[in-house]
């Protein structure tokens, strides 16, 4: 039995999802002739009462669509110093965009209105770049899965319509975060421009992410979506893991949750581990003591078919998944007890 919590990406699609991809309406998706896929758009445009969604092949390319059609060449968005957009996305916000992001300082991966506001280029100084976008993620990735609190997402918002920039939410883990705070999905969509929600993490499909945004943006998206590369054709099938997973395997993130805070509840107790992240969704994030070689912690747990992330400066990250048992958590939990 390995146990991969590298990452909530590694899930395979469980029976009744293969059977739900097998039995998928099909058509030319690039015709927007794809039954499956068109359903699945306007899903996740209603989940989120938003005008108009698109489905993508990836995140980082819906993000990169978004950032694209906020965006003119030279200009800046502002996103935490963790973000996604900025450190995982191959560089696509220059590289397709031409855009440069001022980083900002913020907790946990979540930033605040009044470092938006710091942030914020004079728009009359022409010798800066003009700020046109505000990028947040929710959960966090590298902050460990932390849910923004709604009100300074509305405050950012007020600072978004007070200084003519655009709102996006890299809302990969989303799910995540609106399964532990009960918050609505509409809210969501009234707050912001463009939301992209991952399909391949907690919801387990195979691939995808759709884009839900307002009709005036979102007009351009597809031919974006093709510029990058992503106009695919039959891809209904996987928009059906996608459809099977809003009607089946939203529930069940709660367990991701909880397993994650039955680690993250013993790894604070242990006496080789220095720190641990507060624990709020599906990652555990954590630091060993400096006497604590990680190398030597993480073929521990290697040898004994365990596979975990180093993130680098010490961060080692467990992430919670559908294919991640109360079998396995148990095994794990006896593994890093038994650490020395
Ligand atoms: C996984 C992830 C994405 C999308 O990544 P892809 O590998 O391109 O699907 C975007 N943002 C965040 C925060 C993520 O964790």
């Amino acid at each position: 039995m390995t146990i991969d919590l590298r990452s909530d990406t590694v899930t395979r699609p469980t029976p009744g999802m293969m059977e739900a991809i097998i039995n998928a309406q099909v058509g030319d998706d690039v015709y927007k002739e794809d039954p499956s896929v068109n359903e699945l758009e306007r899903r996740v445009a209603d989940f989120f009462g938003m005008d108009e969604a698109l489905f993508f092949p990836t995140g980082s390319m819906a993000n990169q669509a978004a950032i694209k059609l906020h965006t003119q060449p030279g200009e800046q968005l502002i996103c935490d110093k963790w973000a996604h957009v900025y450190n995982y996305e191959g560089g696509g916000v220059s590289f397709n965009s031409g855009v440069s992001c001022k980083l900002v300082d913020g907790d946990r991966g979540m930033i605040t209105a009044a470092q938006v506001v710091e942030s914020i280029n004079p728009p009359d100084f022409y010798h800066s770049p003009l700020t046109t976008l505000v990028c947040l993620e929710n959960t966090t990735n590298k902050g460990g899965g932390a849910c923004y609190d709604f009100d300074e997402i509305l405050k950012i918002k007020a600072v978004c319509d007070a200084n003519n920039l655009g709102l996006h939410l890299d809302g990969a883990r989303l799910m995540n975060a609106l399964v532990a705070t009960g918050q609505d999905p509409k809210d969501y969509g009234n707050v912001f421009d463009t939301i992209s929600l991952c399909f391949s993490k907690g919801l387990g499909t195979p691939m995808g992410t759709v884009l839900a945004g307002k009709s005036e943006l979102m007009k351009n998206a597809i031919r974006i979506r093709k510029i990058l590369g992503g106009g695919m054709r039959q891809v209904g099938f996987m928009a059906a893991a996608g459809i099977y997973a809003l009607d089946n395997q939203v529930n069940r993130i709660k367990e991701d949750h909880k397993r994650a805070t039955e680690i993250s509840d013993l790894l604070v107790t242990l006496s080789y581990v220095e720190k641990v992240e507060p624990t709020e969704t599906n990652i555990v994030i954590f630091y060993l003591n400096p006497e604590i070689s990680e190398q030597n912690f993480m073929s521990y747990l290697e040898i004994n078919g365990c596979r975990i992330s180093n993130m680098g400066h010490g961060k080692l990250r467990v992430v919670t998944h559908h294919d991640f048992t109360d079998k396995m958590c148990l095994k794990l939990l006896k593994l890093l007890q038994d650490f020395k």
